[in-house]
């Protein structure tokens, strides 16, 4: 049975039976128990279709949040007649946006890792096909790469923001789709693991401070930027930069700084943008209270 505890445990483990990240992940899964090959492809498969459907959601229909906090920003980035770096970008932060927007009016997404952190796979897996032409059953292999990364971090890290903040989540998201993109583009499993170490060096310390405590600001930029963080770190990995800290190391750090991280900065919306005086009058409007109690009233 494979045991996986670390990236560099799965990279060994490709190396000695010569196989690819999503045989061994294939391998791991059914270590643990899933019935075959063929049901885990088709619930990835699901999966995907899911993300799909839930950045077409976002970008087409009207996305306004109870809060009044998010009124269909991916469509007017998406429409945008100014790009700063082409097209693509420009596309793949509105796609992280739509299902930020999908997931904050409580709509269907996949919580990969987390429903906060849900727009940047989809918008990488989609904005791959878009550009890249990748086959489906190419971007599914995708999805068990991003699933190996996904496996480690949360192994040695925490996936929640009340643990690692936002780090934790957007961070966690932009690292897995880091890998999947290098791994679509043909990089080696060096590569795609290197990628995930960068983009978590990218979003190292990245805090959780949602206004009035709902997963909609500052997470839906966070998903915009997580997506373009992606991006960044597998065209960095892909080049052949090899960072100093090895992943596996990087991924520790965040545990570290994790637990660091002062509690008014997880989650607990009592700190940073939640704590800002807009945040707090915003709050008071959304629970129609004058109760709300302000941080340093
Ligand atoms: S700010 Fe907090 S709630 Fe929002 S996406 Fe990040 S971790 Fe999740």
């Amino acid at each position: 049975m494979p045991t996986f505890n670390l990236l560099s445990d799965i990279a060994t483990y490709c190396a000695e039976k010569n196989c690819s990240i999503p045989d061994a992940m294939l391998d791991y899964e059914l270590a643990q128990g899933r019935s075959s090959r063929e049901a885990i492809l088709a619930m990835l498969d699901k999966t995907l279709a899911v993300m799909e459907q839930a950045v077409e959601q976002g970008l087409t229909q009207l996305m306004l949040t109870k809060s009044g906090m998010l009124k269909n920003w991916a469509k007017t980035v998406f429409e945008a007649k100014v790009s700063t770096l082409g097209l693509p970008l420009q596309k793949a932060v509105a796609r992280a946006l739509a299902v930020s927007e999908v997931n904050a009016c409580m709509g269907k997404i996949v919580a990969a890792p987390t429903a906060g952190s849900s727009g940047i796979m989809p918008a990488t897996l989609v904005t791959m096909r878009e550009e890249h032409q990748i086959p489906r059953e190419k971007l599914i292999e995708g999805l068990l790469v991003s699933a190996s990364v996904g496996l480690i971090f949360a192994k040695n890290s925490s996936f929640a923001g009340s643990e690692a903040g936002c780090m934790g989540e957007t961070g966690s998201a932009a690292a897995m789709a880091a890998s999947t993109i290098v791994y679509l583009l043909g990089g080696t499993i060096e590569q795609t693991f290197e990628a995930a170490g960068i983009a978590l060096k990218g979003a190292m310390g990245l805090v959780c401070d949602p206004v009035a405590g709902l997963v909609e600001e500052p997470c839906a930029v966070r998903n915009a930027i997580g997506v373009a963080n992606a991006f960044t770190s597998a065209q960095i990995a892909l080049a052949g930069v090899k960072s100093l800290i090895p992943p596996d190391e990087v991924i520790f750090a965040t545990k570290e700084v994790g637990e660091l991280m002062s509690p008014r900065l997880k989650e607990s919306a009592l700190g940073g943008l939640a704590n800002a005086k807009t945040a707090r009058e915003i709050q008071k409007k959304v629970f129609r209270s004058d109760d709300v109690k302000l941080i340093g009233e």
